[in-house]
């Protein structure tokens, strides 16, 4: 809960609070991560008491931390109270003792990418705003250093989740609850349409980031089955509109898949999809883990397509995919344990 649906939802049980009382019950609990009471700076016993009796609080639990030597990534896996399993990362950022977290919007994905271990699961269920903030908040407060952003790229698709994705964004960055800026917050979806439209239509603080890894339309439909609802026009449309709506570039994140999507279908495509529309890319190697899965595009491979896309006038950045031996890298994610 924010503040203001704190207060209302006690007056609403005939308790009275005032709003920067509100403000500190919810300091207490997310930004400083304390369970219980009381507070360090106290509200009365009998806001305390309707709390402990009216607000629903549940444990998430923490099944494992596991770290990539390699690279410092530390992969948590989640047990939540009715046994569903979740996956978030804590990520060291360039600044020395900085740290963003990688978050689940759901337990599990509908969306099928052929690339992703998560995909493989199906969808069990979405995950509460709170069930998204907790995991920032055990993340958080285990990090040794300070968490200055959260990317909604771990398991689930967020468009798909989106009211839940938008209250527990709202939450990570109040300053009574996560405390981050929301510019260092990051939204990433693999084409939903409706949902780009809809962040279009009111644009909130944080960034989008469209996982395109396709511009040709059969074979995204391939790639990503359930996104193949939208056609790969109606995506760079939405695109379009929504970098209207919130200028700058819009950021494009392509999975390179080894010998499958880097070739000059897919730079004619972007072409004549984006024609006009500033966009900037993020290539990530592909992480699959499977035996039979897809390889990773060989150096050779994904230099000739950054060059191509130089006719695109848009940036291109290699985006680093850490924790792979902790299977806490893009695409990775699929709720198993890794030390046993
Ligand atoms: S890549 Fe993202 S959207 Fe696709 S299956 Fe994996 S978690 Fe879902």
């Amino acid at each position: 809960m924010l503040p203001t649906a704190l207060a209302s939802f006690l007056r609403e049980h005939d308790v009275a609070i005032r709003d920067d009382e509100a403000r500190r019950v919810l300091a207490h609990a997310i930004t400083r991560g304390r369970d219980g009471f009381p507070l360090e700076r106290p509200v009365p016993k009998r806001i305390e008491a309707a709390i402990a009796e009216l607000v629903d609080r549940r444990p998430i639990e923490i099944l494992e931390r596991a770290t990539d030597p390699a690279d410092g990534f530390v992969k948590y896996l989640f047990r939540l109270h009715d046994g569903a399993l979740a996956e978030a990362v804590r990520i060291p950022l360039e600044k020395k003792d900085h740290f963003s977290v990688c978050l689940s919007s759901q337990a599990g994905c509908a969306m099928g990418c052929l690339f992703c271990a998560t995909g493989r699961m199906g969808l069990e269920r979405h995950l509460e705003a709170w069930e998204i903030v907790a995991q920032f908040v055990a993340v958080r407060d285990e990090a040794p250093g300070r968490v200055s952003g959260a990317v909604f790229q771990g398991q689930g698709e967020p468009l798909h989740n989106l009211d839940r994705v938008t209250q527990a964004a709202r939450i990570l960055s109040s300053p009574c609850g996560g405390a981050i800026s929301g510019s260092a917050i990051t939204i990433s979806t693999v084409g939903l349409v409706p949902g780009i439209l809809k962040l279009a239509s009111d644009p909130p603080p944080w960034r989008l980031i469209v996982s395109l890894t396709s511009a040709v339309d059969d074979k995204r439909r391939r790639l990503i089955p359930a996104a193949g609802a939208w056609r790969v026009e109606d995506i760079a449309d939405a695109v379009r509109a929504y970098q209207r709506a919130v200028g700058g570039r819009v950021t494009i994140a392509w999975v390179l898949l080894g010998g499958v999507n880097h070739g000059p279908d897919e730079v004619e495509a972007l072409e004549r999809l984006f024609d006009g529309v500033p966009l900037r890319f993020n290539l990530i190697d592909v992480n699959d883990a499977r035996p039979d899965g897809f390889r990773r595009a060989t150096d050779a491979e994904r230099e000739a397509f950054r060059d191509a896309l130089q006719v695109l006038g848009a940036p291109v950045v290699r985006r680093y995919s850490g924790g792979v031996a902790r299977h806490a890298a893009c695409g990775m994610l699929a709720s198993t344990k890794t030390m046993s």
